[in-house]
């Protein structure tokens, strides 16, 4: 499924008044913040917004934001494409306008001139998807991984399975 870029500006009381979903990617270059921590670098970040009024009649912001961060594992140093998956729970209020109640998880967004920009809230709940240590879920298959590919595979230095059972005779 192609999709389009995410509109740099919304209006989200005028979206949440219409129960509106904003969708779409945005790409590498329009991504500042990300750039500037030097987390890794990424193709582009998928995005699905819903806007909408909650019961109490605030405005809200949920969704999801997907990407895959081209980063160094903290463990073995090897390269590792990281998925960052984020939730996202906002509420948005005017700027200036008095805090309301919101429950713990959710985090409050001001408005300024009932414009939002997105990149920066993208950027902002992808940095904080990161976990501190990124590292491989198996760092050995990573480095075997990386010796297979640059050199001949040396197959004579994986485990004989004879080996194993010559041990355990041995013992006895
Ligand atoms: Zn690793």
């Amino acid at each position: 499924m192609s999709r389009g870029s995410l509109p740099i500006y919304v209006e989200p009381f005028r979206l949440c008044d219409a129960n509106a979903s904003v969708s779409g990617s945005v790409a590498e270059k329009q991504l500042e913040r990300i750039r500037e921590f030097s987390v890794g670098t990424t193709d582009r970040i998928d995005v699905n917004l819903k806007f909408w009024r909650d019961e109490e009649g605030r405005n809200r912001i949920g969704g999801t934001i997907d990407t895959v961060m081209h980063t160094t594992c903290e463990r073995c140093l090897a390269p590792l494409d990281l998925k960052v998956h984020a939730d996202v729970s906002l509420l948005a209020i005017a700027a200036g306008a008095s805090l309301p109640n919101a429950a713990d998880d959710v985090n409050i967004v001001e408005v300024e001139d009932e414009r939002l920009s997105l990149v920066p809230l993208v950027e902002e709940e992808v940095l904080l998807a990161i976990p501190q240590f990124p590292a491989h879920e198996s760092c050995d298959m990573v480095a075997y991984d990386r010796e297979a590919g640059s050199s001949q595979a040396k197959p004579e230095a994986k485990a004989n399975p004879f080996d194993v059972l010559a041990a355990l005779k041995r013992k006895d």
